[in-house]
């Protein structure tokens, strides 16, 4: 070729990082051990596996396939570290943790390669996204090593950590996760995913190289039903942190499920790329190659739905075909590549699979006129037009260059068809009206949203799902609250385990007597010897549903007892049609979330007012249902007036933040409410348990459904009079009284609830994380460990602001 020939084809020449320096290093340490107490062991099975180069589907390296007396071992040596780590001062965690950073950076060109010779993407990435963002974090992290003690007081490292990552970012994911846990002062144990272990064993020699204390993070590779089940269900295991698909996000829940374990999920994605027709159409097509042709569609918040404004469609389309015709694909170590290879053969088949069904659903497929390299696992970039919504191709997540695209008319439209799936990862908005931008990105159900920009990540702002994405977030100061936990539980969950909570409360409800007088002096006289004079008995407590006292739909009643049995009145007897129309009163009461804070503080104010001018008389109901002191009784009335103010004043005052990320521009962390809110009270205080659960979660915009302590439900349902007096709207707060775990039950099932505490014996939290695994709800319980709720510390706070929210990321870079 000639230079005129060149000048006029503008066709690039190869330019080859060289693979030389990473395959002498494979060779130099491969078969490669486990690295536990900063050693290299031999697999105890003695097995190895090959991890290929999906570019040319050669083996690459040969990698130990742990068992289960592997992680038994790495276990142990992350729990002996935990003695000191977990007490060393944050700042000489801090100087670790820059040390980490700085080796990365020493080490970043050989990581890059590593990287995209195990996992087939392309060098420009590895080399400028990947490894950089990866230091990026551990010097973030070092920060919040560095500051733990003064900002977070009051809590603690949660011990040691199960972390397990997938293969799409291998050294990044491996980033997020260890990073937070070693600054908080926990130790890990962290497994590969099976195809891509090369830059996590590197990252091992690091530190060993630069000194970490030994067993402080422990690698072990090999085979998810080796390694992977048996750090799940590891009983020294304290956390789990899980980024991966959504199927065995599920799996790894019920496997968890009332082992009192903490556990994030960070799971699957079908995000959709919104374009409205102002928006700029030529960076839109730039923003589209890198939602979903990034790391060849392999993302887990790819944007791999496209929704456009039916008038600027067809014109949109033809530019995307245009700038598709002139993506380069090949040897992903070409630093003039834009796309590299699948990860595997298995993955690509896939692909494969979902574009035929594509196909045969009857959507239109483009593909550019050129062929993929026929050696090593390609797949060309692929444009789906004419697609309905509710197709297979539409609703699950390909995990592959492929990019589906539908229409929308209206504003309003485009939300619905956003939201029209069961994940909740990430969105982009692209106008250049920003007023429009802002006003859709609150609406749009994602932890991140991205304006005219997509796929842009940092250790500054946190990421993470709603609804079936998973919860939990890496990154941010919201990412900390996943690697600690408040120091107060440690004494809780130490003492004697899970005692059930009976204090003051009743025996089993059979065979009571109803009219034994010497039982009713007893129960009449307080033990200060307060004598209570009782409300009429037949004064009967209807449930609450959409503002209205609504009588149970089963027709039965259930008794109330005192302490030494006498009955003292009836509720309701609960039933799965009551909590289904709880529900749907919770939903249409959706309207609360976007009111002002404002307002949701003034009606939490009232609330507490009308409250207070009743005091004696809830102050008795409690001494007649608990039998306890009335002096007791009156200081619960009054923590629990208390307590709205509290969150009357938090209403407007829990914030968020406004990131700064190196870039031009600004990242809002908003809260946000989770949505409808089931909730089971604690069977003890029955007037504070109820207050201190509905008022952080209606404070913060969510609508609930509450059932109320089983054994004392009296005071939640007097309660009623209270929020009517009080303004607010009809369906925010909802009671249904009954059997607390059947009832629970049918509110953990429920796919329209979001979100489902639990504040009751062991076996019911199991239940309830159970449960909760077929819409991914997000679950706060306390395995049969009650707390003090008359403590400020136990029983409000941030704890109960954060379980009440979760943070969506807004991007919003700016200038020309
Ligand atoms: P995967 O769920 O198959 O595997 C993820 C990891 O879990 C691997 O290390 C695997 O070995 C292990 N594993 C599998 N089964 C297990 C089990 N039963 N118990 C314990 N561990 C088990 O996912 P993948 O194919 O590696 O990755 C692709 C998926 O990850 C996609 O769904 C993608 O959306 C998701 N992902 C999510 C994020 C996020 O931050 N939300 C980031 C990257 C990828
Ligand atoms: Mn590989």
């Amino acid at each position: 070729m000639n230079l005129m020939e060149i000048f006029e084809t503008m066709e690039y020449g190869p330019a080859p990082e060289s693979s030389a320096p990473g395959l002498a290093w494979i060779k130099e340490h491969q078969p490669f051990g486990l690295f536990i107490n900063n050693q290299w062991v031999k697999p105890a099975g003695g097995q190895y596996l090959d991890s290929i180069n999906p570019a040319t589907g050669k083996p690459l390296a040969q990698i130990a396939a742990a068992n289960s007396a592997d992680v038994d071992a790495a276990v142990a040596a992350a729990r002996a570290a935990f003695g000191t780590w977990g007490k060393t001062p944050g700042h000489v965690r801090a100087r670790y943790m820059y040390a980490i950073a700085r080796h990365i950076q020493k080490h970043s060109r050989l990581l890059a390669v590593l990287e995209s010779l195990d996992n087939g993407k392309p060098i420009r990435e590895t080399r400028d996204l990947d490894i950089p963002l990866v230091a990026r974090h551990f010097y973030y992290h070092a920060g919040w090593a560095q500051l733990m003690a003064s900002e977070l007081p009051g809590y603690e490292p949660v011990g040691v950590v199960g972390q397990i990552i997938p293969w799409n970012f291998p050294l990044l994911m491996l980033a997020w996760k260890i990073a937070p846990a070693l600054a908080m002062g926990n130790t890990v144990v962290l497994k590969p995913a099976r195809y891509t272990s090369l830059t996590a064993l590197k990252f091992a020699e690091i530190m060993q190289e630069m000194g970490l204390p030994p067993g402080v993070v422990n690698i072990v590779t090999g085979e998810a039903s080796q390694v992977g089940e048996a750090l799940v269900s590891h009983p020294d295991v304290n956390k789990i942190a899980f980024t991966g698909s959504t199927d065995v996000g599920r799996s790894i829940r019920r496997a968890t499920a009332g082992s009192g374990k903490k556990l994030s999920l960070e799971l699957g994605g079908k995000s959709p790329f919104i374009v409205f027709d102002d928006a700029d159409l030529d960076s839109v097509v730039e923003g589209v190659v890198d939602a979903i042709w990034f790391n060849q569609g392999q993302v887990c918040c790819a944007g791999s739905r496209l929704l456009v404004q039916e008038d600027i469609a067809d014109c949109l389309v033809e530019k995307l075909r245009a700038r598709m015709e002139k993506l380069r694909i090949g040897d992903p170590l070409d630093k003039a590549v834009d796309i590299g290879a699948i990860v595997s053969p298995g993955q690509l088949k896939e692909i494969q699979r979902l574009v035929n069904q594509g196909v045969e659903e009857g959507a239109t497929m483009w593909q550019p006129s050129w062929a993929c390299p026929t050696e090593g696992y390609f797949f060309p970039p692929t444009l789906f037009t004419n697609v309905s919504p509710a197709t297979t191709i539409a609703q699950v997540e390909i995990f592959g260059p492929v990019l589906v695209s539908m229409t929308f008319r209206t504003p309003a439209e485009a939300v619905a068809l956003a939201n029209n799936t069961r994940y909740g990862l990430a969105a982009s908005v692209w106008s250049e009206n920003i007023n429009l931008a802002l006003d859709v990105a609150p609406k749009l159900k994602a932890g991140s949203v991205w304006i005219n920009c997509t796929n842009l990540f940092d250790a500054s702002s946190g990421f993470g799902g709603y609804r079936e994405s998973g919860f939990g977030r890496e990154g941010g100061k919201e990412g900390l609250y996943e690697y600690v936990r408040p120091a107060w539980e440690a004494t809780i969950y130490s003492s004697s385990a899970a005692l059930p909570s009976t204090n003051g409360s009743v025996p089993s409800s059979n065979g009571h007597m109803t009219d034994d007088d010497e039982m009713d002096s007893a129960a009449v006289t307080a033990s200060d010897g307060y004598q209570a004079t009782y409300p009429p008995i037949d004064r009967t407590p209807k449930m609450f549903i959409k503002g209205k006292q609504v009588r149970p739909d089963s027709g039965y009643s259930r008794n109330v007892y005192n302490l030494t049995g006498r009955v003292i009145g009836q509720v309701g007897e609960g039933n799965r049609k009551d909590i289904r129309n709880a529900v749907e009163a919770a939903h249409a009461a959706s309207g609360w979330a976007a009111g002002t804070t404002h307002n949701r503080a003034q009606i939490l104010y009232y609330s507490a007012e009308n409250l207070a001018v009743r005091e004696d008389e809830f102050a008795r109901r409690i001494v007649q249902q608990t039998g306890c002191a009335y002096a007791e009784a009156t200081s619960e009335v009054q923590t629990s007036i208390s307590r709205l103010f509290s969150y009357a004043a938090w209403s407007d005052k829990f914030e968020g933040a406004v990131h700064r990320p190196p870039l031009r521009g600004v990242v809002l962390a908003m809260p946000e409410a989770i949505g409808v809110i089931g909730m089971a009270c604690p069977d003890a205080y029955p007037l504070l348990g109820f207050i201190s659960l509905i008022a952080p979660a209606i404070a913060m915009g969510n609508t609930v459904v509450v059932i109320p302590s089983q054994q004392s439900p009296l005071s939640a349902t007097d309660c009623y009079q209270v929020l009517e007096t009080s303004d607010l709207p009809d369906g925010v707060v909802n009671i249904v009284t009954g059997e607390r775990d059947t009832l629970t039950q049918v509110l953990a099932d429920h796919d329209d609830v979001d979100a489902m505490w639990y504040f009751g014996p062991a076996e019911g939290c199991k239940r309830v994380e159970l449960a909760s695994a077929s819409n991914m709800k997000r679950t706060w319980v306390d395995y049969g460990h009650p707390r003090n709720w008359l403590d400020t510390v136990q029983g409000e706070g941030e704890e109960f602001l954060r379980e009440s929210t979760q943070v969506k990321n807004i991007w919003v870079p700016y200038g020309d």
